[in-house]
């Protein structure tokens, strides 16, 4: 039993849900990937992470994906802030709640047909809470978490979002292997290139 809570704790999984989702936009040298870029991937994209149930009809997700787009537009926007140590606008939250309140819904209870047992079903736009879900998951990091750890990979091309778990906490990139190395060796080229003049360059 969970006596003593006042709230159900949110899964721990969805904690950096809106990580991930705002990840679906990648960029590499700069150039955007979408991952969610069309109906069908998008709905696969909230199967997968047990957003949405089997019987998606393509044109619903349709409708639905300008709204996944804003979010995740907000969502960065609202991240790349926190990052940089400020607050999200009065705006931003104001549209975030509205996302929040949009997913509203409740539980009622059915019975499939005549002699067949009760089911509970929820009523409400389970496209809308998709989103809500996605929105809560940033709400409850902000209100509950360390937002000093939030990043913005130091690789201008890259740009992806991650939570700095590393002890230090003074990751810069979003992976070493790749955007840190690639720093790196910029750097030494910049060394190399400006460089101690060349002998013989000066006047005499
Ligand atoms: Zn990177």
């Amino acid at each position: 039993m969970t006596k003593g809570h006042d709230a159900t704790p949110e899964p721990e999984a969805a904690v950096d849900l809106f990580i991930e989702f705002v990840n679906t936009l990648e960029f590499e040298d700069g150039e955007p990937i979408d991952h969610v870029g069309d109906p069908g991937r998008l709905a696969d994209w909230l199967r997968s992470h047990d957003l949405a149930g089997g019987r998606l009809a393509t044109s619903r997700v349709k409708r639905a994906a300008p709204g996944f787009r804003d979010l995740r537009d907000l969502t960065r926007d609202v991240i790349v802030r926190l990052a940089e140590g400020r607050d999200p606008t009065d705006v931003q939250t104001r549209r975030l709640n509205a996302v929040l309140r949009a997913g509203l819904h409740y539980h009622q209870l059915r019975r499939a047909g005549p002699g067949a047992r009760f089911t509970v079903g929820q009523v409400g736009d389970d496209l809308e809470q998709a989103m809500a879900a996605i929105a809560g998951s940033l709400a409850h990091y902000v209100a509950d978490h360390d937002l000093r750890r939030l990043r913005v990979c130091a690789n201008d091309g890259c740009r992806w979002l991650f939570v700095d778990t590393s002890p230090a906490g003074r990751r810069r990139w979003c992976d070493m292997r790749t955007c840190g190395n690639r720093a790196k060796v910029a750097r030494h080229r910049a060394r190399t290139r400006s460089g101690p003049p060349a002998r013989g360059s000066t006047p005499g």
